[in-house]
This record gives structure tokens, C-alpha cells and sequence, in this order.
């Protein structure tokens, strides 16, 4: 037989098949070593046939099986094929998301750990006979010890003494041996809350278990009791015999959430993430190949996680960014989720108060079956949403980041005792500029995209087509000279509450403060524990967290991300904003939600005040049909990078040359096709330029296929290459 492999370098040159002759034990989807050049090196067998094209007497032979079972299942050999033709990735580098870094780099082995066993001829009476009175420890060893027992033995050697447990061992009286021990990720401690289901909750499980298949959007306000709908269709699914993968935005939720299904279904839940330790997550993965563990809590990652036979996957908080990821290898957890649904024939959730546009769209379009949990599951009423337009405070002549009605907000939350948060969005590495008198804000004049300021050479920029404008002075609209920009940072503001506020308990909590593996946990927990306390953070605090003395939310500069260059950025603000809002007022206290900004005027804020998703919907998917943007159009950026700008732009300028003449061939298709220096010019000492593309819908797979064909057949020379489709992120 002839074994196809793939070897485990990351480099475009050996990015394909290779042929070798398989051992009469070689399995399909088993990592193994083999000859390569003049050494070893692994790789993973993804099928075996009869005969090979080229000449077998020239193939090497397949090495060893490195593990004692095939680390890749049928299902991840097909889902890897999948995802490299959809998103031109190197086969290696799928193969690499599935199998555990430390597994692969062989850096985490199991930990064994040793016992002692007490064996049926110790017998405790004959044995103190036989030992002199005085040898104290001795007795105390043997009165310890009971027949059948295990015991850790560092404890006995510890208590005993070594020599003593050795010489009980070698009289034949102990038995030694090593037991696996299971590394086990933290997760908050919880009790199991026995809720009974609100009608709404019990239609849409009802109607998801009936269908059985498909995919299925719920659209759910914040606090409709979204998990609960998510752990009875789990535990459906595990009573069938199936196995469930729950996905969550963010590593810094899934303590809370991991705790909340520990409650519930106990040990045969898994945790998949980057932040637990290489041993933690090593043995988390086995316990799910293994099949210990039948449900699969993590983020992006875990979609990949080794389970069989699934029977439901939930992507929670579908609309969340994080679900893309914008590093080599490039995906969409959506799509990766949806085959694996396909695959296994069941039904892949989707859940979110605010829906991605996309989604949503589909669902609209009855791709999607829709599910709506229109109340929150306790029954309150959903926090009173109150828009301060702070080009009024300017004129008023208060200069500082808090409104005066925030102001007046946070004083009387800090005097009942109850507690605030504070949410500021400090995204990008530059910002748009704004007038403080008028609220004026510079666009692009064939984009209706805010421009971006860029300190280095002092201009504005538009990311999408990279127009440049000079930088503001005076203000086109008002001829004030009062212009602002630069970022408002989590610290400053903590600073300014500090001095407002000298007796209350401030928090901060953002990637700065919660770098290190407890300090997440710290914060939250500390934060539960104290009253008042005023918590700010950056959209780390706007997901999922569920505190019930939260009586007041302010959002500080909502503008900050609106006018963010990217074509939903408007979306993206809507979302957020409705995620902050929705950490207020969850238990019995009324909540409270203060909305800072400079543009009032924008329609975002008549529909966020009311909670009304779908009338912004309506409005977001007229505009983006009007102006041909997704999803209506794909947006397609290529991304070249190297640390020699001459190559890199010589092979820009090459491809671009090529995608020049297909627009040619489908000129009615192309709406926009650019290329340029990136926004952030370069990264790591790499220079990154990049193609810009918008086309119609209807020719877009031919499209995609050519470009990617234009690039198979460009020899890269020292340069990367990586496609985007629907990119979230410009820079
Ligand atoms: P969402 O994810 O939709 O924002 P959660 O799942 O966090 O909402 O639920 C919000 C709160 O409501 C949680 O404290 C949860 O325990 C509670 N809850 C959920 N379902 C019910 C129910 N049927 N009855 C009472 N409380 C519920
Ligand atoms: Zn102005
Ligand atoms: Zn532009």
C-alpha cells in the first residue's frame, strides 16, 4: 500500500502530498516518522491507496506509528481539506489546529503519579509483634496501613520515612504502581440552579430537538436565560448517547460558564483554551478523544476538539469578533462549526441579543431558522438606556469624561451600596479626529468611512481606499479651532475616578491588568466581593458576566468605535454597546445604562435606546445594500508581508497585474480593486502591502478560485501571502 502524507513543515515549498510506502500496520489519520531528505522528521498519514503516479521503487517507507491510535479522525481529515480549498490555507497548518501544539512537539506527557497499594498479607497484628517497641515511626506506618488501601506514596515516604515504605515493599507486604493523573483547569465553583424553563425558553429547545439538523439562530435579549436553552438541549443530546461543543467568545468567560456546567453535568465536561497551562490542556484533550469527557466548553480552538458523534454544536455570542481569526491559519469558526454540524447530522446554534448582520440576513432568508427569546428570563424589565450628548457638557464648560448625569449616576449607585461599570472601547493604535464644539467628524469622500489619524505622518487616512486628507485644524463645519483626538485609556480614567471618588473601591480590568492566569479571576472575584465598587474595563467586562448588584453602566465614548474605518463599525457599536448594557439590572435591583457621546444625532442611538435590534437591522442591511458591502458583496484583501519591501512590493505590483486583467473578464462583477501600502506599514520588521477588492456576489467563487490560482502559480520569493475574505480587521 502507499501511504499519502503530509509532511510537518510549515513552509509553501513542501505544501503537498507526498507518497510513501505504507507499513502493513500503517493507519489513515495516525502521525508517523519518516525519512525526509537526510533525516526524520513526522508527518500524518491522510490515506492509503493501492498504487502510486510515481515510481515505487524510488519511495521511501513510512517510519513508526508515533501514538498508539490514529490522532485524526476521518471527520478532521475531511474538515481539513474543506477549510485549505475554501481558505487557501497550507495543509500542515490545519493539521497543526488539530492535534495539541505540546502533543506535536512532544513538550507535555501524561503525569504519572505513584501509589502504594496494600496487599491481603499485611497483617497489621503480626507485623506489630515482630517490630521492636521503640521503633516508633515503624508502628505508626503499620497501624496507618489497611489492607486494600492506595495511597499517594510521597505521603507515605513523607510520614514514614522512604526507607521503611521501600523495605515493606520488597517484603512483598506494599505494591507500588503509577496511576495517570489528570491536570484539571480552574473553573469557579457553583451551585446547579434548578430553574424551570419560561415558555419561551421551552419553545425554542422544543423546536431545535425536533428539527434535529440545520442551523438555528436565537435571537435572545441579554439575561433571556440563553445558557439554559443551551444545557437542556445538552443534556438531550448526552442522554442519546452524543457528545456537545458549547463555544464561547472569550477566555476570560469560561471560568464562569465552566463553573455553571461543572454544577450541572460534572466530569464529563472538557475545557479547550489558550490560557490553560500545557498540561492542562494536553490532558483535557485526551479526556475528550478518550471519550471521558461528551461535552466541550472552550473558545475559537475548540471547535477543532477530537469529540465523535456530535450532537449539537453552540457558538454563543455568534456576532463576536473573536470567532474570526486574522492570524495564519486563517478561518471562520462558523464555517468550520456548520461542516462538523453537516458532517455529524446536527444542529449547529447560533446565539446571540445582537446578531451579526450576516446572520441575521440568513435567517431572514430562512438559511437560518430563527428563534427569538424576546424577555429576560426573570422577567425584569430591561435596563432604562439614557443617550447624554457631551458636546452639550463642552458647552456647558464641564471638559472632563464624565457627564455630569454620569456623574450624578455614579454618586447614587456608590451611596446605596450598589455597584457601577464603566466601559470604555479603546480599540486601534490610532484614532479618528472630532470636533469638541460640533461633533464634526472627517470621512472619506468615496467611502462614508471615517477617517483615521495617523501621528506618524500627521494626515488622515481612509483604510478602505487609502486616500489621504490633511489633518484637521479647524473644523469645515463649524470653523472651530477646538479639535480633539487621541485615545482615552482604562487608566485615565480610573485616575479621574480615583479623584472624584477617594472611598470607593476602582477597579480596572483589560488585557494590561489580567495578563497573567489568576489575575482575570482576582479582579472578578474581587469585584463580586465588594460594595460599592466601580469596575473599569475595556470590552473584556461587556460579555456574559452576570453580577447582580450591577445597578449602573456607562459607556464612555460610544463614539470611539462608530467611527472606526471598517464598513461595521456601526455594527460593531450597536453590539457592544447592547452588551454593556445588558450587565446592568440583571437580579431584582432596576439597572441603569448612562451612553456617552458626541454624535447623538447618529440613528444608532434612537434604536440602542429602545433595544431595538431589528429596526437597526432593517436600517444596517438597507445601507449596506445601497452601498454593495456584505453581505451583498465580498470585500477580498490579499496580504503580503516580508522583511524585504522590494520583493514584497515587486510581487504586489506582479499580482495585482494579474488581477487586473480578471477584472477584465468580469468587469461587471469588480466594484472596487486596489492596491497599497497597509495601514500599519509594517509589523515585526516585515513590510505588508496589500490588494483591495470588493466584487458582486454572483461570479464570487470563480472569482476567489482564479485569484487563488494567480497566487499557487506566483513564486513568492521571501514573501507571505494570505487571502481575506470579509476581513473584520484592516490595520
Ligand atoms: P443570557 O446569556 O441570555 O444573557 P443567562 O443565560 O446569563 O442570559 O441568564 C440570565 C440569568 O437568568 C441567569 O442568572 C440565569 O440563571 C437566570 N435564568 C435563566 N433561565 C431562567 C429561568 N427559566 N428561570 C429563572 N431564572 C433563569
Ligand atoms: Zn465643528
Ligand atoms: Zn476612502
Amino acid at each position: 500500500m502507499i501511504a499519502e502524507v503530509i509532511v510537518d513543515i510549515a513552509n509553501s515549498n513542501v505544501d503537498k502530498v507526498f507518497d510513501y510506502i505504507a507499513q502493513e500496520d500503517t493507519q489513515v489519520g495516525s502521525r508517523v516518522s519518516i525519512p525526509f531528505g537526510t533525516r526524520y522528521i513526522q508527518g500524518f498519514v491522510i490515506a492509503l491507496k493501492e498504487n502510486s503516479l510515481l515510481d515505487v521503487s524510488k519511495l521511501k517507507k513510512v517510519g513508526a506509528q508515533i501514538d498508539d491510535y490514529p490522532i485524526l479522525t476521518k471527520e478532521l481529515l475531511s474538515l481539513g481539506d474543506f477549510m485549505c480549498k475554501t481558505n487557501h490555507l497550507r495543509r500542515i497548518d490545519c493539521m497543526r489546529l488539530f492535534v495539541p501544539t505540546q502533543l506535536r512537539t512532544n513538550k507535555a506527557k501524561p503525569l504519572l503519579v505513584n501509589y502504594i497499594e496494600v496487599l491481603p498479607t499485611f497483617n497489621k497484628d503480626e507485623l506489630l509483634l515482630s517490630i521492636r517497641t521503640n521503633a516508633k515511626k515503624q508502628r505508626d506506618m503499620i497501624e496507618y496501613l489497611e489492607v486494600g488501601n492506595q495511597y499517594l506514596k510521597a505521603e507515605l515516604n513523607k510520614n514514614f520515612g522512604a526507607n521503611n515504605i521501600t523495605r515493606m515493599i520488597n517484603s512483598g507486604y506494599l505494591r507500588e504502581f503509577t496511576k495517570h493523573k489528570l491536570r484539571k483547569p480552574y473553573s469557579i465553583e457553583k451551585k446547579d440552579k434548578k430553574v424551570v424553563l419560561t415558555k419561551y425558553q421551552q419553545a425554542v429547545v422544543d423546536d431545535i430537538l425536533n428539527q434535529n439538523n440545520g442551523v438555528h439562530l436565537i435571537y435572545g435579549v441579554t439575561g433571556s436565560g440563553k445558557t439554559e436553552v443551551y444545557m437542556h438541549i445538552i443534556s438531550k443530546v448526552l442522554q442519546q448517547g452524543k457528545t456537545a461543543i458549547l463555544l464561547v467568545p472569550e477566555i476570560s468567560l469560561t471560568p464562569q460558564v465552566m463553573g455553571n456546567f461543572k454544577a450541572r453535568f460534572g466530569d464529563s465536561v472538557a475545557l479547550l483554551h489558550s490560557g490553560l497551562s500545557d498540561g492542562e490542556r494536553f490532558d483535557e484533550w485526551q479526556r475528550i478523544r478518550e471519550g471521558q469527557a461528551q461535552i466541550v466548553i472552550g473558545a475559537r480552538s475548540a471547535v477543532f476538539a477530537p469529540l465523535s458523534n456530535i450532537g449539537v454544536i453552540i457558538l454563543d455570542e455568534e456576532h463576536d469578533p473573536s470567532y474570526k481569526s486574522e492570524n495564519n491559519p486563517r478561518y471562520l469558526t462558523h464555517d468550520v462549526a456548520r461542516f462538523r454540524a453537516e458532517y455529524n447530522n446536527c444542529p449547529l446554534i447560533l446565539g446571540s441579543a445582537t446578531p451579526s448582520l450576516e446572520s441575521f440576513y440568513k435567517a431572514r432568508n430562512k438559511q437560518y431558522v430563527l428563534h427569538e427569546l424576546p424577555e429576560r428570563a426573570n422577567k425584569k424589565a430591561m435596563p432604562n438606556i439614557q443617550v447624554v450628548n457631551m458636546c452639550n457638557e463642552v458647552l456647558n464648560g464641564n471638559l472632563g469624561m464624565f457627564s455630569a448625569q454620569l456623574l450624578n449616576d455614579l454618586t447614587l449607585c456608590v451611596q446605596q451600596n450598589n455597584q457601577a461599570m464603566l466601559f470604555i472601547n479603546r480599540r486601534g493604535h490610532s484614532s479618528y479626529m472630532i470636533c469638541r464644539e460640533c461633533g464634526y467628524i472627517p470621512k472619506c469622500e468615496d467611502c462614508d468611512v471615517s477617517l483615521v489619524y495617523h501621528s506618524e505622518d500627521n494626515q488622515l487616512k481612509c483604510h478602505y481606499c487609502n486616500k489621504r486628507y490633511k489633518a484637521l485644524t479647524n473644523c469645515p463645519q463649524c470653523g472651530s479651532s477646538y479639535i480633539r483626538y487621541g485615545t482615552m485609556g482604562t487608566q485615565r480614567v480610573v485616575q479621574e475616578l480615583r479623584k472624584q471618588f477617594p472611598d470607593v473601591k476602582i477597579l480596572r480590568m483589560d488585557v494590561d491588568t489580567t495578563s497573567t492566569k489568576n489575575a482575570l479571576t482576582n479582579v472578578l472575584q474581587e469585584f463580586a466581593n465588594t460594595k460599592p465598587c466601580i469596575l473599569v474595563g475595556t470590552q473584556m467586562i461587556a460579555k456574559g458576566h452576570d453580577f447582580p448588584d450591577v445597578t449602573l453602566v456607562g459607556v464612555l465614548n460610544a463614539d470611539m468605535s462608530l467611527h472606526y474605518s471598517d464598513y461595521r463599525s456601526t455594527e460593531r457599536t450597536f453590539q457592544l454597546i447592547t452588551q454593556v448594557a445588558g450587565r446592568a439590572g440583571r437580579a431584582e435591583k432596576q439597572g441603569k445604562v448612562i451612553v456617552q457621546t458626541y454624535t447623538p444625532n447618529h440613528y444608532i442611538y434612537r434604536f440602542v435606546a429602545n433595544y431595538n435590534y431589528v429596526g437597526f437591522y432593517d436600517k444596517e442591511i438597507n445601507l449596506r445594500q445601497v452601498t454593495s458591502f456584505p453581505p451583498f458583496a465580498k470585500v477580498l484583501r490579499i496580504l503580503f508581508s516580508s522583511e524585504n519591501e522590494n520583493k514584497v512590493k515587486a510581487i504586489t505590483k506582479q499580482v495585482y497585474k494579474s488581477i487586473k486583467e480578471l477584472q477584465t473578464k468580469y468587469i461587471a462583477d469588480f466594484l472596487y480593486c486596489e492596491a497599497m501600502k497597509s495601514p500599519v506599514s509594517k509589523i515585526e520588521r516585515k513590510f505588508r502591502y496589500q490588494i483591495l477588492m470588493r466584487f458582486k456576489l454572483e461570479h464570487q467563487q470563480e472569482i476567489i478560485d482564479s485569484i487563488y490560482n494567480t497566487l499557487n502559480c506566483i513564486k513568492m520569493q521571501d514573501t507571505q501571502a494570505f487571502i481575506e475574505i470579509n476581513p473584520s480587521n484592516l490595520s
